[in-house]
C-alpha cells in the first residue's frame, strides 16, 4: 500500500478530518473486491482519500467535489505534485448545487460521501442516480465519534442537532426498502449501500 503520511499528518494537525487509516484501507479493499474503477467523491478536503484510492487501486479514476477554496487549491497542488492529474478530477463547488453535466463520467462504480454530515440524505438522493445498477455507495462517519449511541448526554446544542441528523440518515437508510446496507464499525463508522434491484 502506498501512503501519503506527510499529507495525512499535516491535515490532522490542522484539524482537517481526513479519513482514518483503518477506514481508508477498508474502503480500498471494498473497491478492489467489487472491481470498481471509477468513483465520485463528495468532500475532497486536501485530496488525501482520493490520492490514496488512485495510488492503490489499479486503473482507477476519481471525480471529487470540494466546497472550500483553500482546501481545493491545496488538493490541486497535492494531486499535481504526486503525478495524479490523469486519475483525479477535482471541482470547486457546493455539491448540493453542483451541475452534474460537468462530470466526465455520467455513471460511476461507486459514490463516496464524506462531506457535511447534516446533508447526507441530500447528497445521497442527488448522487445515487449516477451510480451504476450494480455499483455501491459508501458513507463515512456514521458514528460521529461514538456520540450517535448516546445522544441524550450531548451538552452542546449544535452538536446534538448534528448527531440527531446523522442518526436520522442512518435509520432512514437502514430501513429503506430499495437498498441493502452493511454497517461496519471501522474508523468512525462506515456504511456500504447497494441497490436491492436493478433500476
Ligand atoms: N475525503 C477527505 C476528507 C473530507 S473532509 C479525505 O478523507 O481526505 C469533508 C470535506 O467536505 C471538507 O473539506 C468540507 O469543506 C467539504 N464539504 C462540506 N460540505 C460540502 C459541500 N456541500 N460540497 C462539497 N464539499 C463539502
Ligand atoms: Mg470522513
Amino acid at each position: 500500500m502506498k501512503y501519503f503520511d506527510e499529507i495525512e499528518k499535516n491535515a490532522l494537525s490542522r484539524h482537517i478530518p481526513v479519513m482514518q487509516k483503518e477506514g481508508i484501507e477498508f474502503l480500498i479493499q471494498i473497491f478492489k473486491d467489487h472491481h470498481c474503477h471509477s468513483c465520485l467523491e463528495i468532500g475532497s478536503a486536501i485530496g488525501y482519500s482520493a490520492m490514496m484510492m488512485a495510488s492503490n487501486i489499479d486503473d482507477f479514476e476519481i471525480e471529487t467535489i470540494e466546497l472550500n477554496e483553500e482546501r481545493f487549491l491545496e488538493a490541486v497542488k497535492n494531486i499535481a505534485e504526486n503525478g495524479l492529474n490523469d486519475q483525479i478530477h477535482i471541482y470547486l463547488d457546493d455539491a448540493l448545487s453542483f451541475d452534474c453535466q460537468q462530470l466526465i463520467h455520467q455513471q460511476f462504480d461507486c459514490l463516496f460521501i464524506d462531506a457535511a454530515k447534516a446533508q447526507y440524505q441530500k447528497f445521497f438522493e442527488k448522487y445515487m442516480p449516477l451510480v451504476k445498477d450494480n455499483g455501491l455507495c459508501i458513507v463515512d462517519n456514521l458514528d460521529f465519534h461514538g456520540m450517535i449511541f448516546d445522544i441524550e448526554h450531548i451538552k452542546n446544542r449544535n452538536t446534538k442537532q448534528l448527531v440527531k441528523k446523522i442518526k436520522r440518515f442512518k435509520d432512514w437508510i437502514l430501513n429503506h426498502d430499495k437498498y441493502d446496507v452493511e454497517y461496519h464499525q471501522v474508523g468512525d463508522g462506515i456504511c456500504v449501500i447497494k441497490r436491492k434491484e436493478k433500476r
